[in-house]
């Protein structure tokens, strides 16, 4: 299985060269936003830098904040890598929040921001070094990451600071700031993602539930963190070992998760789908529903290549599976069999429901507005199978499916064919 790395890969100017940057080649809207975020950072956390005293016992664990969190990037840069590859273009995380939460919870705010900024000068600098990513989007991030943790720091002021020493009050207080980082720091991040790359559906760019529980992983341990800092500073550096076990824990999701996914669509994999499809089965024979199979195979498709090249062959498979995804809401039953065949299972519909649903996903695709004015249609071979005929078999759903689709191929294309 490969799996693209839908950043790296492209040469980047240097960045003394300002006229090259990245930063002017994105839609202007998301450029003005992303300035005005990082001119908010910036000043906010100078205010606040002006207006709170810091003692020396604070300077200090922001020192060993930033030392921890520098250790931690270099030693885990190969893991950050892989899960960012892994993760299909959908930011990111890279545990930054472990450190700025933590300091939230035992610097003031203006100093968790500052944290930020080097943990983030950090991070350009080892972009530099390997040679990816482009540095507005760092930078970018920084602010974000700054703002967040200026908006946790508020709220632990507002209930006098003094976090971690428990009580009603005080503990609600970090739940609360906890949830604030995550809220500011995920909003903006989608806005400029929004603004850049203006999806079709906002659900594309939004994080998976994986994603989002790994980054509240990252803020409990930053509570962790800060505990040790504040009550057992010298031991504050075996909570590395809690973050490289996260790490390591959450890597395996992705793994799995990568395993499952036809890099090329985001649609399950054939021995994903296949897996998935067994256990519909298994459930629909227990409780007595009937349950569908619809195998699709696009028309001609080979043309598509031949006259326009695989690159639109791609971006054609990628759109005909955005509109099957659409269309059928839950993205479970749907699967890339192969190169241009899709497969779907359906459960609780009878004959004339799935019929129907075959009849809207083969409109759906004919009525696609694809690059170069692309048309295409696609042809579906049903079966249905229903309690009463004894329990169901998969892999004879499928074969009666194929068998129906060469009969719509037969038909002349462009239609269903039930088995
Ligand atoms: P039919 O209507 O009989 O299905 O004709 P067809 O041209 O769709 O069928 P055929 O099986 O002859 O060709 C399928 C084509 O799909 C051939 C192959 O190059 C192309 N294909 C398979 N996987 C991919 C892919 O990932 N990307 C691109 N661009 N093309 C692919
Ligand atoms: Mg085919
Ligand atoms: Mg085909």
């Amino acid at each position: 299985m490969t799996v693209r790395h839908r950043t790296a890969g492209h040469t980047h100017p240097h960045w003394l060269a300002v006229r090259q940057w990245a930063l002017w080649s994105i839609p202007a809207s998301a450029r003005s936003f992303m300035l005005l975020v990082e001119a908010a950072a910036a000043a906010l956390t100078i205010v606040l830098l002006l207006a709170e005293s810091v003692s020396r016992t604070e300077l200090i664990r922001v020192a060993v904040l930033a030392v921890l969190a520098i250790g931690y990037a270099e030693s885990a840069a190969r893991v950050v890598r892989l899960k960012c590859y892994l993760g299909s273009g959908k930011a990111c995380s890279n545990q930054s929040s472990v450190w700025t939460f933590a300091a939230v919870l035992c610097v003031p705010a203006g100093w968790a921001a500052v944290l930020a900024i080097v943990i983030y000068i950090h991070v350009l600098v080892q972009r530099h070094r390997d040679k990816s990513g482009q540095p507005y989007r760092v930078v970018f991030t920084a602010s974000t990451v700054m703002l967040s943790v200026l908006a946790g720091g508020t709220v632990l002021t507002a209930v006098g600071g003094g976090t971690l020493t428990g009580g009603l009050v005080h503990t609600t207080a970090v739940v609360v700031a906890m949830v604030v980082c995550n809220l500011v720091n995920c909003g903006l991040v989608l806005i400029g993602v929004w603004l850049t790359l203006r999806p079709p559906s906002v659900r594309t760019i939004l994080p998976d539930a994986p994603a989002l529980g790994y980054e509240l992983a990252s803020l409990v341990l930053g509570i962790v963190v800060a505990g040790f800092l504040l009550f057992i500073p010298l031991l504050t550096p075996v909570v590395l070992v809690l973050v490289i076990a996260l790490r390591r824990s959450s890597l395996v999701n992705e793994l799995h998760h990568a395993a499952r996914t036809d890099s090329k669509t985001g649609l399950l994999t054939a021995a994903a789908w296949t897996d998935n499809a067994t256990g519909v089965v298994s459930r629909s024979s227990r409780d007595g529903h009937p349950v569908t199979i619809l195998f699709c195979d696009l028309d001609a498709f080979k043309a598509v290549n031949d006259t326009h090249g695989h690159l639109i062959g791609d971006q054609v498979l990628v759109a005909v599976a955005d509109c099957l995804r659409r269309e059928l809401r839950s993205h479970d039953g749907l699967g890339r069999y192969g190169g241009e065949e899709f497969v779907v299972i359906l459960d609780r519909l009878d004959l004339p429901e799935a019929q129907r649903v075959a009849e809207r996903l083969r409109a759906a695709i004919r009525t696609l507005h694809l690059a170069r004015d692309v048309q295409i249609t696609m042809s579906i071979g049903l079966a249905h199978h229903e309690p009463h005929h004894g329990p169901p078999d998969l892999h004879e759903l499928l074969a009666r499916a194929d068998t129906a689709l060469y009969q719509a191929k037969d038909a002349g294309r462009n239609c269903v064919q039930s088995a």
